[in-house]
């Protein structure tokens, strides 16, 4: 209790701090807002409020833990019943979470620990515990994350940008407004009066689209035809276009134990690579010419086309988090607020500031000059980098003096008390 109280001061003393500076979401008056205390982690939602004096006046007197504001827009956003808050409409958003990313730091930053026999790991925590003598379901999880994980998050932003929402929907990047969450990983709104207006199911169709989710060729013209099999080049547009530029890149490959190597990670027979690598440069040819459409290679059949260019297409779609797009009354983190797993602050990000932000050192808020007295009470506690001092790793009974800057964050994390 006395870690909260104490974390929760501080907390306290930045929003004080920001009273006039706070950022303003959109359309303030139209949003519901919704909180998350320390003290029992129920959220408090269906709040409205009639101006940011009022909301930044809430934040110093109560110092939640989470904050978050809607991206829908109500007529009545405090209604108590989401029926009777008279919906307008939502933004489009986007959420990239490290958490759903396949790295392979996880096996090394994240532990689970089992609750009744206290036996511990790294990565994953399995389905029961491995003691052969408790067999217990329970685990004490501890995840966290690494320059790894949201430098991966922040790539999945990129190709959203890039590679989907610019050119395939016509959304110009300066429009896109980015979020670093101050934990896990970045999200993505896109305010427009239009879009506002899309359905729940219009959203999951484009989710569909982003993801490459049950993507069909045959659509797109790949078929058997009398001269071979008929297919596409880079002049199409969209999904085509991003398969065959794909198909191009790897096979442009020069050196041939590399490209062999890339090429074992299709379902392809060894013969079937030998052809590839063989005949590649007409290949390469059919694609980069306009007039050309048709494939005749020896042992390609029309099932293994298509099962090369769906298991191309899967590396290509981007990885989102498919729910929080298609629902139209999601709450978001707010930005300016602090994020009670991790002291971070929720930022704000311009798209040509992107590349350089740092989500270690940027979002940092509390100082590196004050000291605190911590102990440190799982089984470890990663390696954690925060400004340009990289911290730890850390055994349990560890008691160190840290500034703040580390030290709200291991509060936060829940993984050290005061001592
Ligand atoms: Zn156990
Ligand atoms: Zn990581």
């Amino acid at each position: 209790m006395e870690s909260i109280r104490f974390v929760k001061r501080l907390f306290q003393a930045y929003y004080k701090d920001q009273q006039k500076s706070l950022p303003s979401v959109s359309n303030l008056l139209k949003r519901e807002f919704a909180f998350i205390p320390w003290e029992n982690n129920i959220m408090i939602r269906h709040l409205g409020f009639k101006s940011l004096d009022f909301l930044t006046d809430y934040l110093i007197n109560n110092v939640p833990k989470h904050m978050y504001s809607s991206a829908s827009l109500y007529e009545l956003p405090g209604a108590s019943k989401m029926d009777n808050k008279n919906y307008l409409g939502c933004d489009l958003i986007f959420d990239i979470d490290a958490d759903h990313l396949d790295t392979t730091c996880k096996e090394k930053h994240d532990f689970w620990e089992c609750k009744s026999c206290k036996q511990s790991g790294t990565g994953l925590s399995p389905k029961f515990c491995p003691n052969s003598d408790c067999k217990s379901t329970k685990f004490k999880k501890i995840t966290w994350i690494c320059e790894e994980c949201l430098e991966k998050a922040k790539k999945e932003i990129f190709k959203l940008i890039n590679e989907f929402l610019e050119p395939d929907f016509g959304i110009n990047k300066d429009s896109c407004f980015v979020f670093f969450s101050g934990h896990r990983g970045y999200h993505l709104h896109i305010e427009n009066e239009k879009l506002r207006k899309l359905s729940s199911h219009e959203r999951r169709e484009i989710v569909d689209y982003i993801t490459g989710n049950n993507i069909s060729l045959s659509v797109f013209g790949l078929r058997k035809s009398d001269r071979g099999i008929s297919y596409f080049n880079q002049y199409k547009l969209g999904w085509p276009r991003k398969i065959m530029l794909k198909l191009k890149n790897i096979l442009s490959i020069e050196n041939e134990v590399e490209l062999r190597n890339r090429l074992n990670l299709y379902p392809l027979s060894k013969k079937q690579k030998n052809t590839l690598i063989k005949e590649r440069k007409d290949i390469i040819d059919n694609i980069v010419k306009k007039q050309r459409d048709n494939w005749i290679l020896l042992g390609f059949g029309i099932i293994t086309w298509e099962n090369l260019l769906l298991s191309l297409a899967k590396n290509i779609g981007a990885d989102i988090d498919i729910p929080v797009t298609i629902d139209i009354h999601r709450l978001i983190r707010y930005p300016g607020s602090l994020h009670g797993s991790s002291g971070f602050k929720v930022v704000g990000i311009e798209y040509k500031n992107l590349e350089s932000f740092d989500p270690f050192s940027d979002p940092v808020i509390f100082s590196k000059k004050n000291f605190l007295k911590l102990e440190i009470i799982v089984p470890e506690v990663p390696k954690t980098r925060v400004r340009e001092i990289t911290w730890g790793p850390f055994k349990m009974g560890e008691v160190l003096d840290l500034p703040h800057d580390i030290g709200i964050f291991l509060l936060c994390k829940n993984v050290a008390t005061l001592k």
